[in-house]
């Protein structure tokens, strides 16, 4: 029998462990483990490091950047049915065909104009991945998200008068504060608008983040390692 290669023994290391973090975040906090979903972010790592995570039972994973996951995805989602891809970083309108093609789930629908045009790749393509409406619960100016103030007239709109699959609500709060108030504000904003799903907590914060709610974890660095600047 070979021995494992160094890269897939770390990274099964890495999400046993991560696996068994958020299983006992759950319990403590309540809730069935099951109802929380691990979303292994292998932005910038190579094909490679997916393969790993896929022989470690892995199925649901995120990307940042639709030229990335184009490169990378296309014959994993080939050789495994059951592969889960989520975009989780900025979609410009000029991307939304390709991502309407590569993606299951598309976290960052944040403006009326991407929302249209979602729409209209969608009825072209005959796909509809769900949708999560990305606020930016810390209403930082360098960041993407609809602002709090605006998030529950614009799910109407992508939702209700474009008919787009709205599932859920994701945030990513400013570095340099607490997470819980971020966590709690998104929460609220799910259960009043009746979104089922919340994907918020990362590698620092998932447990936090499960405490208040999340159904989706965003975990890049505890599983894959640290990431070279890009
Ligand atoms: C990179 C990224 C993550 C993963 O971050 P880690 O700190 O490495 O776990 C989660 N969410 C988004 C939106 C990201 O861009």
């Amino acid at each position: 029998m070979h021995a494992e290669a160094p890269l897939a023994k770390t990274i099964a290391a890495n999400l046993a462990e991560v696996r068994a973090r958020i299983a006992a975040a759950a319990h403590a906090a309540g809730r069935d483990p099951a109802g929380i979903a691990l979303v292994a972010v292998g932005k910038t790592h190579g094909a490679a490091y997916i393969e790993a995570a896929l022989g470690a039972g892995q199925r649901v994973f995120g990307e940042s950047r639709v030229q990335e996951a184009q490169g990378k995805f296309p014959p994993l989602k080939s050789a495994h049915g059951d592969l889960v891809l989520h975009l989780i970083g900025s979609l410009q309108t000029n991307k939304a065909h390709e991502a309407v093609a590569l993606f299951d789930v598309i976290e960052t629908l944040d403006r009326p104009k991407l929302a249209r045009i979602l729409a209209k790749e969608m009825d072209k393509a005959g796909r509809r991945p769900e949708c999560f409406v990305q606020v930016n619960t810390g209403e930082e100016p360098q960041k993407a998200g609809v602002l709090p103030l605006e998030a529950d007239e614009f799910i109407a709109f992508a939702r209700d008068d474009l008919g787009l699959p709205v599932t859920g609500l994701m945030c990513i709060p400013p570095l340099d504060e607490e997470p819980a108030l971020h966590f709690t504000l998104l929460a609220a904003m799910a259960e009043r608008n009746k979104l089922a799903h919340l994907s918020m907590g990362m590698s620092a914060d998932f447990e936090a983040a499960i405490r208040f709610g999340a159904t989706h974890v965003r975990v890049g660095t505890a599983i894959f390692g640290a990431r070279e600047p890009r």
